[in-house]
């Protein structure tokens, strides 16, 4: 089984909070290349010219490509990228480990894909192209280069970062999809190819591992195909391809436990590969992981009297919440906007608070700002003031 990590040894500093942007990426990558362990090059440029860089590290015969960022505003795979670094350059106990993967791998990380989106916090890259629906044309800088760095290295395995929003649970669960895996289909009927079979029992494995940390808490993303998509057609053209996303978890805005996931995920996932441990995996086990759905509010209320012109009805209202910068308070705040109401009894949220029949009399159109009061059982009052919660 595999070795625990002290996670935080390898933790990248001053890297926790806010946007992840191409500056602070640049001159983390130049500590890193003074540390000559990686062989570290820019590859090629964006589209409003940063550079995008490629860090290469190990000798072995199975080459692993792993991009992360491809949507700027989703930068919690590279976060763990340089935690990864960290652990790879690293001097302990787990040399052993360390050297198992090294000598059985090659691995080529592109951190940041998408710099122009990081710095403008989002998903599209400076063109408006998004670029994981850009594989066919190429119009992008970014795609273009990722297919030409693809033809190139010619990887046996591939690992695709993303981001995906905290509204996202596990089907029969109702919990936050925390992390959702996907093996991309390379066609319509979703064929399981040598090369797909092999992605499914990694898939498979990791699965287990983290069963172990966060049980009900793993989905699968739909597995239609996309014709435009780079997993997609990675997979088709020989290269097991893995789709990783990190979700919402309870108490996690930051989202510094998914990326402490997403580092465990990474350095079993190789592990795996470098033993070929994954091939005694099922391919059921894979096809067992629960779907991603939408079972889940940022916050509900339950049991609200709400006042109509037809009479006082009980009400459940689901709410959820944006990020969003506040001009009277100055500081970015959570904003929150109807999302439902009615009989949610069926939904969970991160947070439920019970109104025990507080009454209301309030505009509940649904995408409309928050605009009302009530009191929960432990007599604490929510105020929300066009979706401001007013503490
Ligand atoms: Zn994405």
């Amino acid at each position: 089984m595999h070795q625990t990590m002290n996670y935080q040894s390898y933790k990248e500093p001053q890297f926790d909070s806010g946007l992840v942007k191409h500056e602070l990426l640049k001159q983390k990558i130049s500590v890193i290349q003074s540390r000559k362990k990686f062989d570290v090059k820019v590859v090629g440029y964006s589209a409003q010219q940063c550079e995008i860089y490629l860090l290469t590290i190990g000798e072995g015969p199975t080459s692993v490509l792993l991009w992360s960022q491809m949507h700027g505003d989703e930068p919690t795979g590279t976060r763990a990228f340089f935690d990864l670094f960290n652990f790879l350059q690293a001097d302990d106990e787990h040399n052993a480990l360390r050297q198992l993967i090294l000598a059985n791998c090659t691995l080529h990380f592109i951190p940041m894909l998408n710099p122009d989106g990081a710095e403008m916090n989002e998903r599209r890259n400076a063109q408006g192209i998004d670029i994981n629906r850009d594989f066919l044309q190429q119009q992008s800088p970014e795609a273009h280069l990722l297919a030409q760095l693809h033809q190139k290295i010619k990887p046996d395995f591939g690992f695709n970062m993303h981001d995906q929003e905290s509204l996202w649970s596990v089907e029969g669960t109702k919990q936050p999809a925390s992390i959702s895996l996907l093996a991309p289909p390379a066609d319509n009927q979703a064929y399981v190819s040598p090369t797909r079979l092999k992605a499914i029992q990694l898939i498979s494995a990791i699965n287990e591992m983290l069963s172990t940390i966060i049980p009900g808490q793993i989905g699968k993303w739909s597995e239609t195909f996309e014709p435009r998509a780079f997993g997609d057609n990675f997979q088709r053209l020989g290269t097991a391809t893995l789709l990783i996303e990190a979700g919402g978890y309870l108490g996690d805005a930051d989202r510094q436990y998914v990326r402490e996931l997403n580092f465990n995920i990474l350095f079993y996932a190789l592990e795996q590969i470098a033993t070929a441990g994954y091939q005694h995996q099922e391919a059921t086990a894979y096809h067992q992981i629960p779907q991603n759905t939408k079972e889940l509010f940022h916050v509900l209320i339950k049991n609200v009297h709400l006042h109509t012109p037809a009479g006082t009805i009980r009400v459940d209202i689901g709410l959820n919440h944006n990020n969003t910068f506040n001009a009277i308070a100055l500081r970015q705040q959570a904003l929150y906007t109807i999302q439902d109401v009615g009989d949610l009894s069926t939904y969970n949220a991160y947070q439920i608070i019970d109104a025990q029949g507080s009454k209301i009399e309030a505009d509940l159109t649904l995408c409309s700002l928050a605009n009302f009061t009530i009191t929960d059982a432990s007599n604490t009052t929510y105020c929300f003031q066009n979706g401001w919660l007013i503490l």
